[in-house]
């Protein structure tokens, strides 16, 4: 079982001082349609009414960041193809599959998308755009993410996630913990009014919303890279059923033009492997972007939500997803006009720097023994960091191998457990060096060497005994 976060929100809910912000997952309305009955099209007016009913003062629609996601991943991929950067990109938003990447294929993370999850974006976008748009000091704001997800718990509590000490997503409610609080708080749910999700992220695509499902997140990316790299807003196809379902490796191949972009959905990590070992050496997988999720069919069997009685009970809460996207005003994350609200008034454009500052993250090689010593944000050793420039005249420069052949020289040392490797995204990059800084300071490429040489490895704790 896990560490449920219930009390923690009913706290917050009763503390007159606090404004209680909610987001609900898509897959999280799959499963609540279908816990009490209610048809598809009811789900998320309903989730957003009985959140309401239970002292919510906010709340909003994941898909939102979802969206948002899609706007910052694609755009990156785009600059990654059209500048000959760093592939195949792989997805991001899963944190089981990010932990996955740092502790056993470190080597892979400069082929991961560098945005944060949905989750995170969310957070962070609530605790600065809504706290300056709705005029409440940050940390009068309390934000509740609701996932199907355990990994999600342990990602917003991670330290990068907690600027200036205040967490973006201050508690993560799964969706069965959701059910309890219902039963906690004897809330009657035939007396929850439906309700529309709040502004200013309100609208929401259904491309977002395919998000719960495996092959979602590549689609939704498909329906703007196509756009984008075709230049035609009117798109002959917007389904790419290829990529649905519930194969453990799905793919397709759009044509734009004279140019092919190819896709891979990998559904279930014990999938991802022959994945992996072809990336690592370096062989053409014959895929552009590929989208992994932990969980087979993706978040809709997500560890979070209720065990499912039968197999079917998956693919109808597939169904519903797909059906809320069949029926969506708006089918295409970059035609939300929130989405784009949102960029006008705080972002500027994808990828800006703000948007790099807020809603883009990096990761560290985690690889080695977990101990005690090891674990997130309390590490009794102080951690090197290496920061390396990842702009894009630093990509066409071939600062990924120069990061691939680093990551290999801290591995042969055994430094992994003692050094983090940063990118930087400088905007007046000349490109002509790589930029490197260890612990702060510029560097030459011939003295990270000696630093190298000159640091030792971790010594790692045994494991004790319940750790
Ligand atoms: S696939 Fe599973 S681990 Fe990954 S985000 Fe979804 S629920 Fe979480």
């Amino acid at each position: 079982d896990y560490k449920r976060e219930r009390w923690k929100v009913l706290g917050a809910i009763k503390d007159p001082k606090k404004t209680v912000v909610g987001f609900v997952a898509p897959a999280v309305r799959s499963v609540i349609a279908s816990h009490y009955k209610l048809p598809f099209d009811k789900a998320s007016p309903f989730i957003a009414g009985l959140l309401k009913k239970m002292g919510f003062d906010r709340v909003f629609d994941f898909c939102f960041a979802a969206d948002l996601t899609i706007l910052e991943e694609t755009t990156e991929f785009i600059n990654r193809v059209t500048n000959k950067g760093i592939m195949p990109q792989f997805t991001s938003c899963c944190p089981g599959w990010v932990n996955y990447v740092e502790r056993r294929h470190p080597e892979l993370i400069p082929h991961l998308s560098s945005c944060k999850s949905p989750q995170q974006m969310m957070g962070a976008t609530v605790k600065n755009h809504f706290s300056e748009w709705a005029n409440i000091p940050k940390k009068d704001l309390f934000v509740v993410s609701i996932v199907p997800c355990l990994a999600k718990k342990s990602e917003a509590a991670r330290e990068e996630f907690a600027p200036e000490g205040i967490r973006d997503v201050d508690c993560v409610l799964t969706t069965t913990e959701l059910i309890e609080m219902v039963e906690i708080t004897f809330t009657d749910v035939n007396e929850v009014e439906l309700s529309e999700f709040d502004d200013p992220y309100k609208q929401v695509t259904g491309a977002g919303v395919l998000f719960g499902a495996s092959g979602g997140v590549a689609e939704a990316a498909l329906r703007m890279a196509a756009e984008k790299l075709s230049g035609q807003a009117q798109l002959a196809q917007l389904e790419f059923e290829a990529v649905r379902g519930f194969e453990g490796i799905k793919e397709a191949t759009v044509n734009l033009g004279g140019n092919k972009l190819r896709v891979a959905v990998v559904s279930g990590l014990h999938n991802a492997e022959q994945v992996i070992e072809r990336v690592k050496e370096g062989v053409d997988t014959g895929y552009d972007l590929i989208e992994v999720m932990t969980c087979p069919g993706g978040c809709i069997s997500g560890a979070g939500h209720p065990v499912p009685k039968k197999i079917d009970s998956l693919e109808k809460r597939q169904q519903v997803l797909i059906n809320i996207d069949k029926t969506s005003k708006f089918r295409k994350s970059q035609d939300n006009p929130d989405i784009i609200n949102l960029y006008t008034e705080f972002y500027g454009e994808p990828n800006s720097e703000k948007a790099h500052h807020l809603l883009h993250t990096h990761y560290f090689n985690r690889k080695g023994k977990i101990t005690k010593s090891s674990k997130m944000g309390d590490s009794v050793f102080k951690t090197q960091v290496i920061e390396i420039c990842v702009c894009e005249k630093c990509i066409a420069n071939g600062v990924g191998d120069f990061i691939r052949a680093l990551n290999q020289k801290i591995e042969e040392r055994k430094l992994q457990d003692g050094i983090r490797i940063v990118p930087l995204h400088l905007k007046d990059c000349p490109g002509k060096e790589f930029l490197i800084k260890v612990n702060g300071i510029k560097v030459s490429q011939t003295e990270l060497d000696s630093f190298l040489r000159l640091t030792r490895p971790v010594e790692m704790e045994p494991i004790s005994e319940g750790a």
